[in-house]
């Protein structure tokens, strides 16, 4: 079950099959992929004493040699630590100490700062200059290590937007359980198939890989290293058959530089766009100009990728009667899953009920690392606790509402800031919105806009009022309104809201 398992069969079904490139220029074709992975996996033994389970702490921008370090670590039974590339260095250190990792791979330029703050030996080795074919030097390896489906795979840390990060234990069978919910519940994979990483590949979209491993497809690494909307479309036109993972700001801003430009998304086969909320709005505009590319997931880093999908289908067809509340859903449960919807003992709730999202099944993280209290909390009778709030329709179609924590209570009512915020995004002079709580001694709460303008005009809150009066109940608009220029994100993408609320105090 080890995945340099499928590397290496794919390698040997259909060695001259390209497999990465930086661009559209070609680095390797299968056998060349699987052969330099062999190698790492022989060099990071030998040169770093790394065994089966040692963590190997990946701290990198996109590239090619991503793929080859994971699989190189795998080859040899070890975890892959994958580090969001943008983090501070002072947060890599945490990440490392924590996860006790026995090496580091990651850029030059971090090399004497990582070694000067680790407190214990760690090898850090440089993976983005020549040092990297040292690795290279200690020859091959035969076959990788067994690996079986409760090994742990890829230890990834949450994005820790409230406390320290925690580390997500995925395992080899949790991995798999994933594929084959991608290939049942999201899309096909063909050999001819481009798997472009434009989003993160410490993320979600690293871990999407394995399909196109397996079924022999292409790989490529935007030469900007990340995502850029002008290179999507660029190598979408070049390469064609392109499937990308994207977070709705992402596909938000292809779909505005697809109108400016004109594009239809030639090239682009499938869109997955997930790991936030989706906008009506946006998804709507983005069907119109994209047409039939998309089909979104609904997922967390305790169950990548693989908790509930929205088909093609079903975001495309606009002859379905149904077809805008299907789309404000975050679709039915991947196959690999069971979801529930539970009040706060745990008991189901009705159809239609809003309330905490639970999920079971195959693709569920084995808990957090080191942390069997914050495992408890969050796994209980085989439930794993989203911490998102949602609903489930007699169709068994997931409307996500908000995280448990940041729905606001006023005058007693629960308010659910996504629905505040869809109503705003309707209003042609909004172009994002964020919804938060403010204390507030009267109210408990009440509803606080921070809106983003389209053009560069001053907000008129009379009009946004009235516009608010028109689609929801008036004890949910907003009481205040603040503009700003950007909403503050995560490195993933995500608004966050703890910063927005801090702006309050
Ligand atoms: P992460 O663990 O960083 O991937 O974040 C996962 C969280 O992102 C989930 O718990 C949800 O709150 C949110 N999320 C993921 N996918 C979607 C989606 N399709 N729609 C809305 N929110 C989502």
């Amino acid at each position: 079950m080890n995945p340099a398992n499928w590397l290496q069969r794919t390698a040997i079904r259909v060695p001259q099959a390209p497999a990465l490139l930086d661009g559209e220029r070609l680095e390797a074709d299968y056998s060349a992929f699987a052969q330099r992975s062999s190698a790492v996996g022989a060099g990071l033994r030998s040169q770093c004493g790394i065994k089966p389970g040692d963590r190997v702490v990946i701290f990198l921008k996109n590239h090619t040699r991503y793929l080859e370090l994971m699989y190189g670590a795998w080859f040899i039974g070890a975890v892959v630590v994958p580090v969001n590339a943008k983090l501070h260095v002072r947060e890599l250190v945490w990440i490392v100490e924590n996860s006790r990792a026995s090496v580091v791979l990651c850029s030059e330029q971090y090399i004497s700062e990582l070694r000067a703050s680790l407190e214990h030996s760690v090898a850090v080795l440089a993976a983005d200059n020549d040092d990297y074919f040292q690795l290279h030097a200690h020859g091959s390896l035969t076959n990788p290590v067994r690996m079986r489906p409760d090994d742990l795979l890829w230890l990834f840390y949450t994005s820790g937007t409230t406390g320290r990060p925690k580390g997500v234990m995925i395992s080899c069978g949790n991995a798999l359980a994933m594929c084959g919910s991608y290939l049942a519940d999201v899309d096909t994979v063909e050999p001819e198939d481009t798997a472009l990483y434009a989003a993160p590949m410490s993320h979600g979209a690293g871990i999407y890989n394995f399909m196109h491993v397996m079924r022999g497809a292409r790989h490529v690494v935007p030469v900007s290293g990340g995502f850029d909307e002008r290179e999507v479309f660029q190598l979408s036109q070049s390469l064609e058959h392109v499937s990308l993972f994207a977070a709705p700001t992402m596909v938000k801003r292809l779909v505005d530089y697809a109108k400016k430009h004109s594009l239809g998304g030639e090239g682009i086969k499938t869109i997955v766009y997930g790991g936030g909320p989706m906008y009506l709005a946006d998804i709507c505009d983005g069907v119109e100009v994209l047409g039939d590319r998309f089909v979104q997931i609904y997922g967390q880093g305790e169950c990548p990728m693989a908790i509930s999908a929205l088909s093609r289908e079903q975001v495309s067809d606009r002859s379905n009667a149904r077809w805008r509340e299907r789309l404000a859903s975050v679709g039915q449960a991947q196959s690999c899953v069971d979801i529930r919807i539970a009040d706060k003992a745990g008991e189901s709730l009705p159809t239609g009920r809003i309330g905490e999202i639970l999920v079971s099944g195959t693709a569920i993280m084995l808990g957090y690392w080191d942390n069997p209290e914050a495992t408890a909390n969050t796994i209980r009778d085989g439930w794993l606790w989203t911490g998102d709030m949602g609903s489930l329709d007699s169709d068994g179609y997931l409307t996500l509402q908000d995280r448990s924590k940041d729905m606001i209570i006023s005058g007693g009512s629960n308010i659910y800031p996504r629905e505040v915020e869809e109503v705003l995004l309707l209003h042609d002079s909004v172009s994002e919105v964020s919804v938060v709580g403010k204390q507030d001694a009267d109210w408990g709460e009440i509803v606080v806009a921070f809106v983003v303008l389209a053009d560069t005009d001053v907000l008129n809150e009379k009009l946004l009022d009235a516009h608010c009066l028109e689609h929801i109940a008036r004890f949910k608009r907003p009481k205040r309104y603040v503009q700003l220029q950007a909403l503050p994100k995560n490195n993933y993408g995500k608004v966050l809201k703890t910063e927005l609320r801090k702006r309050l105090n």
